[in-house]
């Protein structure tokens, strides 16, 4: 049988040493350009490969796809179909790029109006978004985090390795790549104020993490049993949760953050399919204590994939700050959607859910600023010369993601925010 993810699969597009999109990625998403309106795309080496053109020329006669169904704005209905469904979509797609297949290749019309130069695109945000939910679930987050605010003997709270933690996010400010914020304002109070004020943040600051998109809903009072939870995720992005630690810290007690996180997420605008992540499966952290029954799984549930954050000052080059994994996480994607939904809480189509900041367990993998300058104690120094404890006006928060197995690389391409002046 074709498999969309044997290593030895050739694209006859040509694909760029090092690039995150080969045949065996074809990750969805949504653009446009100077002359065609928002609709679906996969990203193949430099180009984009217009969904709507392939499906009106015939190209996927055969898989019983609903008329229109990339010529829409968002994903959402695409996705909606079922990860059967939409497998069955990207294997035909990996046939019709494979370098022996002659049908668009040997097209040279069709192939010309199929095929757009990346630099020609607009990437948008390819779901509209319904609901957003982030979790906690990286120990070393976690344990830096309560090391900071408690004291590291008692870093994590008692209920952290039994409970995927997570609070319920702003879904309306979820942004693409490329689209900048402006700096919050908002109230704040220092150890030694005695009351707040009210202004910028002072503490801008960036969380890396990764998210995933349900393409399945369920009932109202069904739970999602850890073992059916994969059915329900599409696939992943890279994420970059923005926060304002200083406001955060004023208001988060007693019901968690609020106006410290509801400003701005931002997306990378590919969705790689969580079949593309097949090859990328590694085993988890043992969990101990043991987890209740409902979060017990079988079979590898973590994914290796590399994360890398970068600092671009203003007209400067950009900086490395940290190099992160996601299979760092203690709380696998599987067991966060079972924990999310055991007690009947229903879930949509569309549906995004963050990872929490992703650490390593060295200083430089950490995934956040409050992190890597430890509460601003120890300053990053950029390749300007510059220094920064949290995130600056018209600095370029760059996050990259991929995989990397048997030669073949599966990226995220990337997630790229500037930061523009709070509003006076
Ligand atoms: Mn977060």
């Amino acid at each position: 049988m074709y498999n969309p993810n044997n290593p030895e699969l050739k694209s006859w597009v040509e694909v760029p040493e090092g690039s995150d999109f080969p045949i065996q990625n074809l990750p969805f998403g949504v653009f446009k350009t100077e002359y065609l309106e928002a609709g679906a795309g996969i990203a193949i080496g430099d180009y984009v490969l217009d969904l709507v053109f392939i499906q009106e020329h015939g190209y996927l006669d055969g898989l019983g796809l609903p008329n229109g169904i990339f010529n829409q704005p968002f994903l959402n209905d695409f996705i909606g179909l079922g990860r059967s469904k939409t497998s069955e979509v990207r294997t035909k797609i990996s046939q019709l790029l494979e370098e022996n297949c002659g049908d668009l290749r040997d097209n040279k019309a069709d192939k010309t109006l199929a095929l757009i130069p990346m630099e020609e695109v607009e990437m948008l945000l390819p779901i509209q978004v319904r609901d957003y939910t982030d979790f906690y679930s990286s120990e070393q987050h976690a344990f830096n985090v309560g090391s900071m605010f408690r004291d590291p003997k008692n870093a994590l709270m008692p209920n952290w390795k039994h409970i995927p933690v997570g609070y319920h996010g702003r879904a309306s400010s979820i942004i693409a790549s490329g689209t900048p914020i402006t700096r919050p304002n908002g109230q704040t109070k220092e150890d030694n104020q005695d009351s707040p004020v009210f202004g910028p943040t002072k503490r801008l600051d960036f969380e890396l993490e990764m998210a995933f998109i349900t393409c399945k809903s369920n009932e109202l009072g069904e739970a999602i049993t850890i073992d059916n939870a994969e059915d329900y995720i599409f696939g992943m992005v890279l994420f970059n949760d923005w926060s304002a630690r200083d406001i955060q810290k004023w208001e988060y007690v007693p019901l968690g953050p609020f106006l410290a996180k509801n400003f701005a997420s931002s997306i990378s605008p590919w969705i790689v399919t969580l079949d593309a992540l097949e090859p990328f499966r590694i085993p988890g952290p043992q969990q101990d204590p043991e987890v209740l029954d409902y979060l017990k799984y079988e079979g590898d549930k973590n994914f290796d994939i590399n994360l890398d954050v970068f600092i671009e000052p203003d007209g400067a080059e950009e900086t490395k700050v940290s190099s992160s994994n996601f299979k760092f996480m203690y709380w696998n994607i599987a067991q966060q959607l079972a924990h999310h939904t055991v007690n009947g809480c229903n879930i949509n189509v569309g549906d995004m859910y963050g990872s929490g900041t992703i650490s390593g367990e060295t200083p430089d993998s950490y995934g956040s600023m409050l992190e890597l300058a430890w509460k601003g104690t120890k300053p990053l120094k950029m390749s300007d010369g510059s220094e920064r404890k949290f995130i600056l006006d018209n600095d370029t928060v760059i996050m990259r993601g991929y995989g990397e197995k048997n030669g073949v690389r599966v990226g995220f391409g990337e997630v790229k925010t500037k930061v523009k002046p709070a509003k006076q």
